[in-house]
């Protein structure tokens, strides 16, 4: 293995590409910022058991795809195989929720881990941006969050991704309907595991994605038909906030998701460009969670976008963003003594709040004119010892070629008007 190779399953996000990374953040939290989400950090793992209660002992993620590790202290952590548990656990830790202002809602952004078999589109570090409502049963908090994750990805220009959505009922129907499957469940051919999955958590055979299990699944009971009159009006009126909002989506009656702790609406973002890693983002109600990690009862909702694949979304749809030049003007010294004048132009132009880069390494005309060109900076200001002789430099606009002195007194007036034009 070379020593230049990032672990199995993780890449870096290098220049130019990592811009797009920075700026599908920016658009997936900027409808959350404006619409009363508040900003929230939690450590990069947590204790175990947060994990192993919160999303499921027997979800793949727990079970299969979590880093779990001993400290030499003794201490049982896991890397954060997703986000909600750890929002969950820090609101509490806080007392948001005694602050007499519900829901709260939060945001965030970082970086999670699962230890997963890696192809495209699924990396065992990824990233996500995630928004969570705590605190309040609500349709139109649950309609929030679908119209601003459609938001979302439309401001980045997508087209090709459809919402999926369901309601997974509550404690009062789904236990009846859990028998039901399980019977029906139980009568099937299927291998050990699966077998074993029946007993823990049946919804989840329905998400299985091998076709044998399919075919057999035909006929199985379905939730729809268990939902008790007070889920079924509630996810009604979510279906209609949403339609009323002109955001289109499909009923889809077997997602369940991947995680044990959804409840009522459950809703996932595919997109039809990325082959079988096609889920962008998912989400939904988690009324159950706050007590399954030893909290009071909040019940809430909230969903989290993998950065990852919306970027690949993006390229799959051939959608160039438009990213800002990181670069408006480049310095170009020719000589010592240019060197230090323009460096301290640069200082200034920096200080004006102008993007500017500088010809470091003294690597001659010719090169730096090559590193000028490829900042993609609309201005390069060249001097030469004759230049700074008469007090001036050169200003050459890099579309046009055409060029012309400027007093040096006067350059950061001069870029500042140019540029604003
Ligand atoms: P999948 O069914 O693809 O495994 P999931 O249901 O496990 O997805 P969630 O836990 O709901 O995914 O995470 C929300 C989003 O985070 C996903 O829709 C996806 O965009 C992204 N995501 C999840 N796991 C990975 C991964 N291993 N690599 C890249 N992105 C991921
Ligand atoms: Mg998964």
């Amino acid at each position: 293995m070379s020593t230049f190779q990032a672990p199995k399953g993780t890449y870096d996000l290098i220049p130019p590409r990592s811009a797009k990374f920075l700026a599908v953040r920016e658009a997936i939290s900027a409808p959350l910022k404006n619409s009363g989400y508040g900003y929230i950090e939690t450590p990069g793992f947590e204790n175990v058991e947060l994990f192993a209660r919160g999303v499921g002992e027997s979800t793949d993620i727990v079970s299969k795809e979590m880093y779990a590790f001993e400290t030499k202290g003794g201490t049982k952590l896991a890397l954060r195989p997703e986000g909600t548990a750890s929002v969950l656990r820090a609101a509490l830790e806080a007392n948001l929720h005694k602050a007499g202002n519900l829901p709260v809602k939060l945001w965030y952004s970082g970086s999670y881990y699962r230890y997963e078999r890696p192809q495209a589109g699924r990396y065992r570090h990824f990233s996500q941006v995630g928004a969570e409502a705590i605190g309040a049963e609500d349709p139109a908090l649950d309609a929030e969050l679908i119209i601003l994750a459609d938001q979302a990805y439309r401001t980045l220009g997508l087209r090709e991704f459809r919402i999926l959505l369901n309601s997974l009922g509550d404690k009062e129907c789904r236990p009846v309907y859990r028998d039901a499957l399980q019977g029906f469940l139980r009568e099937l051919d299927l291998d050990e595991d699966t077998r074993r999955r029946i007993e823990i958590n049946p919804l989840r055979v329905l998400d299985d994605k091998r076709a044998d299990v399919q075919k057999q699944l035909v006929g199985a009971p379905m939730l729809r038909d268990y939902l008790c009159d007070a889920c079924k009006a509630y996810h009604e009126e979510v279906r209609e906030l949403l339609t009323a909002a002109g955001v289109a989506f499909e009923d889809d009656e077997k997602l369940v998701r991947g995680l044990d702790y959804y409840t009522r609406t459950t809703f996932e973002f595919v997109h039809d460009g990325l082959g079988s890693q096609s889920a962008v983002g998912g989400g939904g109600r988690y009324d159950g969670l706050s007590e399954m990690i030893g909290g009071p009862e909040l019940p809430s909702v909230g969903w989290a976008l993998g950065v990852d694949r919306t970027v690949l979304a993006l390229e799959a749809e051939g959608i160039e963003l438009e990213l800002p030049a990181s670069t408006s003007v480049f310095a170009v010294p020719l000589g010592e003594e240019a060197r230090r004048v323009l460096f301290g132009v640069v200082t200034e132009l920096r200080r004006e709040g102008i993007a500017t880069d500088f010809a470091f390494g003294g690597r001659g005309l010719k090169g730096a004119m090559k590193s000028a060109n490829r900042s993609g900076a609309r201005y390069t200001i060249v001097a030469g010892e004759r230049d700074l002789a008469e007090g001036v430099v050169q200003i050459k606009n890099m579309e046009s070629g055409e060029q012309s002195a400027v007093a040096l007194g006067r350059v950061v007036e001069e870029l500042r008007s140019r540029l604003s034009s």
